[in-house]
């Protein structure tokens, strides 16, 4: 298993309309972090100040722009001539814990072509489980172990 690559697949994946957020995060950032609370309509999440309507990202997804100047080409630009731009989350300690969690499974990995996962990772899935499971100890509990009562979406879109 390979660190995260911050290759932004996930977060643009699941950004319109895959994730949720609990209605203690909505009211934590709404006291809190109202500029992040702007984004939620109805308890949905990453939606439209104005419209209301879903957004086809999440607004905090924030290319690297240092990497992008590098190149001396855009992001989207860097994207589609298969360079390397690499995505951060601008409220990555405020993050829902659907976001939180994630990767859940190998499953889950494979599916969305996360870059963490390596050849051997797929030779062996069960093994790359508890390695999984051992990087995330300190987000999420295990997959294969108990599950906490309040499963987030992530939990259980993997599943
Ligand atoms: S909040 Fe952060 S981690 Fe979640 S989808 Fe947006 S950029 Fe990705
Ligand atoms: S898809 Fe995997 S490698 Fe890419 S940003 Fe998400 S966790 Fe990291």
């Amino acid at each position: 298993m390979k660190p995260c690559t911050q290759c932004g697949k996930c977060c643009q994946h699941y950004s319109d309309g895959g994730l949720s957020a609990t209605s203690e995060e909505i009211d934590w950032w709404q006291t809190f972090r109202p500029e992040i609370a702007r984004y939620v309509d109805d308890g949905q999440i990453w939606m439209h100040p104005e419209t209301g309507e879903r957004l086809p990202e999440c607004p905090f997804l924030t290319a690297d722009a240092a990497r992008a100047d590098e190149q001396s080409i855009t992001s989207a630009s860097a994207a589609n001539a298969g360079g390397r731009v690499r995505y951060s989350c601008s409220i990555y300690h405020d993050r829902p814990d659907d976001c939180r969690h994630y990767p859940v499974s190998i499953d889950e990995m494979r599916r969305d072509g996360c870059e963490m996962l390596e050849l051997r990772d797929l030779d062996n899935p069960i093994r790359a489980q508890r390695a999984l499971d051992q990087l995330m100890s300190d987000s999420r509990p295990p997959l294969s172990g108990p599950v906490a009562s309040t499963e987030s979406g992530a939990t259980q879109r993997a599943r």
